[in-house]
């Protein structure tokens, strides 16, 4: 028996009765789990395998499947569902997850990011702007693709007013050093831009979602995150699709 806390990430119905869940666990990265007869459950076992419920469950393993024996919840994130942006950008985190973290990947760091990012889109205390860009950014970073963000890849100059951010590589050049040579997929950013990249893929878990900039600053680090993970990812998602036509 596997004992894992997890949230759920997609649900699907089965025939009459069943459904298979997506889980992301806490140690063993994103695993498909079936639940018999879920559809009779009701009450505390029946809420804690719905979408974005955090439980604690307790599997049974057969050769590549996994099996539920119960289910405890610890969170239900219910409020997402009151706001039609915010249950849909939630949507579009978990898409990214079921895509690029694999069954028996470590994940306990990835599971907190994304706890942390729906307790905040919850209670509204974050901008739906700011959680996506740093869920975007620090998942790529926790997964292998961190940019290098330390300084001017020509010169090492550290604070640029002004600089050009490669998407390819995740690196950056100061206006002297970058050459349209470099290719077209980068951004044109300044400097409050570049420090909030920083502060998201640096800095210790407990200070992440403690930053701020200005308007505009922020509507430039919402598309450079995007575009950074779809690149490395190599893939769009029809959830993110679906919250940007709301927007
Ligand atoms: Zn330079």
């Amino acid at each position: 028996m596997i004992i894992s806390e997890g949230i759920v990430l997609r649900e699907r119905n089965v025939g009459e009765q069943d459904k298979f869940i997506d889980i992301l666990t806490k140690e063993s990265g994103v695993l498909e789990v079936s639940v018999k007869g879920a559809r009779k459950i009701s009450g505390k076992s029946g809420s804690s395998t719905q979408l974005f419920a955090y439980s604690r469950f307790c599997l049974n393993q057969k050769g590549e499947r996994y099996f539920l024996n119960s289910a405890e919840p610890i969170h239900i994130f219910y409020d997402l569902r009151s706001s039609l942006t915010r249950i849909s950008l939630a949507s579009y985190f978990a898409d990214v997850l079921r895509d690029c973290i694999n069954p028996e990947s470590q994940s306990a760091d990835i599971l907190r990011l994304f706890l942390n990012c729906l307790h905040f889109l919850e209670k509204g205390s974050r901008s739906e702007a700011q959680l996506k860009a740093i869920f975007e950014l620090r998942l790529m970073s926790e997964i292998g693709y961190m940019p290098n963000i330390i300084m001017c890849q020509g010169c090492g100059v550290f604070e640029p007013e002004e600089l050009f951010f490669c998407i390819d590589d995740g690196s950056f050049y100061c206006a002297d050093c970058f050459s349209e040579a470099a290719g077209d997929n980068y951004y044109k950013i300044n400097l409050p831009v570049l420090n909030a990249v920083r502060h998201i893929v640096l800095t210790d878990f407990d200070r992440l979602f403690n930053f701020r900039v200005s308007d505009a600053s922020m509507s430039v680090l919402a598309e450079l995150s995007e575009a950074y993970l779809k690149y490395h990812l190599e893939r769009g998602f029809k959830t993110l699709d679906f919250y940007r036509s709301l927007l």
